[in-house]
């Protein structure tokens, strides 16, 4: 490998030598006494005793930087020849060999010494350790990638599925042989050129007049089209009008005996991809086809989406991209675009500045030594905050493949094909991914799982992964469903596992402690509920519905966080005041418009609600939304608040147990919401019994499995009105 650090040799090869004349130089053996072998000659600093200074030590040890100078001369040049040789010997494409040797032209001419020199030959050095064009072969067994994602995860089918369509398409468009037409009149030329590309692997078809031509054209998408200039009636350039007006996609060669300067001109000007003059030579013909070709199946490649995986934190979207990486056999990198503050850590920064460096997205291909891996960018919806520059158009370099194949870090500064690289995004929520940038996606939603899918997706892959890691493979311990349900219920809130995972980790890190305790007895143990409080303490989370009573003016709503579905309390109270509306807690922009609009919404129509017309008058009115982990925001919360003010200005109780989702407009019609499962399933983990949901979500509920449906009473509602009965308990007797 050509990635040995030249700068390191140099530097380390220098160090050698100057320690071996301070040695020679500044200690002389006592004289006589030394023979090799003896100790003082072992070690880097002999003892005291035996240190002698010689006599041209201290000059050795002064001696003028020209005299330095001098003697590096001679192995500097050598270093800068053998980097020569390395850069004539790689792989890279001739242009950046061009800029690689005219780089080491300039460094030639400067000063060891100077820091010009040092950027100059690390820059060198990094060109070098490029994979240029080192890829690994694409294994395509779509029967082994199905068995892989089954074996890898629990569920998921439809993203499975979606998985395996996208490699389904890539495998048919790379391995599909090429359609080839010839056109020629002269059948000796036909005949060769039909057989030395079938011989190739390509399918051939041949026309010998200009009008068979057309006709194949029309019916048959060619990849390439070989046609003689010359021909009666319909001549090549016609042929190649024709080929550019049906498909323009497809590429045309034009073959002549009668090659004139403008006529190739003419040709290309048409859009032909290649001229070749008759007679031409076997290896000439091979040779055009062959980049024609090159071209088309890129273009291929590349018209592919970019897939995202899009759900809540732990729902597996990392370990899917690794399944496809090991389906695919290519190398996987993960990179965090959340951290990113700059373009500069995407594109690089210029050479120019002190300390460059090429961005996230060489170093790492660099890393993995190759240009096809499959490369997973996470959390590009946090991408947009605090970044210094437009983040889209950094990254839809990068991603569009109409670009990044010609994609340029400002430190390498010459292009570097990232068409290979297949990148997968990912994202908790699509809503601040700019529009640029989710136009070129293909979304692939992955959303919390119910109670029964983490404790089988516990069972099959999280436990044995933690006994293996934890050494507990000898006896495992038995996790029953019961204690598995213990450690979701009152040890986690979460939509996804990782949480799961984690406190499993911990019930086998203490179950590992009890076994190296002195006369401990090591057997597989059944671990059950009662194991699980012992080790993980008490308990985390309540169900903080079930265990509430009912209250005036606080009802429960149904939020969607970027960690997956959650439930509020809105709290609304009133008080002696001039007329006002008081909003606090975590509630966004957006959810005080909802509060507001609700409220006047209530206002006009108090009679309807049973609500005393002056209750409003001399009276402030206070919603409050308690602070949860993440700030909540959105318009679905106008239904809930709508309901704490009715039950707040009747006095009727709410029911803690029934959660409410919707969007409430002023003129009271009740709109649909987003995130319905994930919703639901928040609904679930927090002990509700019945959820009231806009009609127009209908479509959503049904397409919901049986299970998360039968889990709860899900009412439909068109206006408020039906809601109330649904939540608020009859007004205590006076
Ligand atoms: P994300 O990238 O979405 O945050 P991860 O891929 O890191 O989530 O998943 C968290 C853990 O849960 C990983 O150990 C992963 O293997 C596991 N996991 C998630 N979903 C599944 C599934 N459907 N089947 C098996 N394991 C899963």
């Amino acid at each position: 490998m050509i990635m040995i650090s030249y700068m390191t040799i140099a530097r380390k090869r220098d160090c050698y030598i100057l320690q071996q004349s301070l040695l020679a130089n500044f200690f002389e053996p006592p004289r006589g006494k030394a023979r090799l072998g003896d100790s003082h000659r072992l070690s880097l600093f002999p003892p005291k005793s035996i240190m002698r200074p010689t006599r041209g030590a201290f000059m050795g040890f002064f001696r003028k930087p020209q005299d330095d100078k001098r003697e590096q001369v001679q192995p500097l040049q050598e270093e800068l020849e053998t980097l020569r040789g390395s850069v004539e010997a790689s792989s890279m494409p001739a242009s950046a060999k061009e800029v690689s040797v005219k780089e080491l032209d300039r460094v030639a001419k400067m000063h060891p010494d100077s820091s010009d020199y040092t950027i100059g030959i690390t820059y060198i050095d990094y060109l070098l350790s490029m994979p240029w064009g080192v890829q690994t072969e694409d294994n395509l067994d779509l029967q082994r990638a199905q068995e892989i994602l089954d074996q890898d995860h629990f569920g998921l089918q439809g993203v499975k599925e979606r998985i395996l369509e996208y490699l389904a398409v890539r495998t048919l468009r790379t391995q599909r042989p090429f359609r080839l037409l010839v056109v020629d009149d002269e059948a000796i030329a036909r005949k060769n050129l039909d057989h030395i590309l079938t011989k190739e692997g390509y399918q051939v078809a041949t026309a010998a007049t200009g009008m068979e031509a057309l006709e194949l054209i029309r019916s048959t998408p060619f990849d390439l089209v070989l046609t003689d200039l010359k021909m009666e009636k319909v001549d090549g350039l016609q042929v190649l009008a024709h080929v550019k007006e049906v498909n323009p996609d497809t590429r045309v060669i034009l073959i002549t005996g009668y090659a004139t300067v403008d006529s190739a001109v003419q040709a290309m000007k048409q859009g032909a991809s290649d001229y070749i003059a008759k007679p031409f030579q076997l290896e000439e013909v091979r040779a055009a086809v062959s980049k024609a070709l090159e071209r088309r199946r890129q273009e291929q490649e590349i018209k592919g989406p970019i897939l995202c995986f899009v759900g809540p934190p732990g729902t597996g979207k990392t370990s899917l991209g690794r399944s496809i990486a090991k389906t695919l056999e290519r190398r996987f990198v993960r990179i965090s675009l959340a951290g990113l503050k700059d373009e500069a850590e995407i594109r690089g920064h210029r050479r120019t500045y002190a300390g460059a460096m090429p961005g996230r997205i060489i170093q790492e291909i660099r890393r993995t030594g190759y240009v096809n891996p499959v490369f997973m960018m996470d959390e590009v919806d946090k991408l947009g905050q605090e970044f210094k520059g437009d983040p889209a158009s950094a990254l839809l370099e990068v991603l569009d493949p109409e670009q990044n194949r010609r994609f340029t870090d400002h430190y390498l500064d010459i292009p570097f094909d990232l068409s290979k690289v297949m990148f997968i995004l990912t994202a908790n929520i699509t809503d601040p991914v700019p529009a640029p940038l989710l136009d070129r996606m293909e979304l692939l939603t992955l959303s919390g799982y119910t109670d029964e899918e983490k404790v089988q997706i516990a069972l099959r892959h999280l436990i044995p992964r933690q006994i293996r890691e934890n050494g507990l493979s000898d006896f495992p311990p038995q996790f029953t469903e019961e204690a598995l349900l213990r450690i979701i219920g009152d040890y986690t809130r979460e939509a996804g596992l990782r949480n799961l995972e984690r406190e499993i980790a911990s019930v086998c890190r203490k179950i590992a402690r009890e076994f190296v305790k002195p006369d401990a007895k090591r057997e597989s143990i059944r671990t059950g509920p009662e194991q699980v409080s012992l080790y993980l303490g008490p308990r985390r989370y309540y169900h903080e519905v079930a265990e509430e009573g009912d209250r005036v003016g606080v009802t429960t709503g149904l939020v969607w966080t970027e960690s997956g579905g959650d439930i509020v309390f809105v709290e609304a109270t009133l008080m002696k005041g001039r007329n006002e509306l008081i909003l606090t807690g975590s509630l966004g922009d957006i959810m005080k418009e909802s509060a507001q609009a609700s409220l006047s919404f209530l206002r006009s129509h108090a009679t309807r609600f049973g609500i005393p017309e002056d209750c409003f008058r001399g009276r402030d009115i206070h919603i409050h939304v308690p602070a949860g982990a993440i700030p909540k925001d959105g318009p679905s919360a106008g239904v809930t608040i709508a309901m704490a003010l009715i039950s707040l200005f009747t006095g009727r109780p709410a029911r803690r147990d029934v959660a409410l989702t919707g969007e409430l407009t002023l003129t009271g019609r009740i709109l649909p919401v987003a995130g319905v499962r994930e919703k639901l399933l928040a609904a679930q983990r927090a002990g509700v019994q019945a959820v009231v949901l806009p009609r127009k979500n209908q479509v959503d509920v049904e397409v919901l499995p049986q299970r998360i449906r039968s889990a709860l009473r899900i009412h439909l509602i068109e206006s408020l009105a039906e809601a109330v009965d649904i939540v608020l308990q009859p007004a205590p007797p006076a």
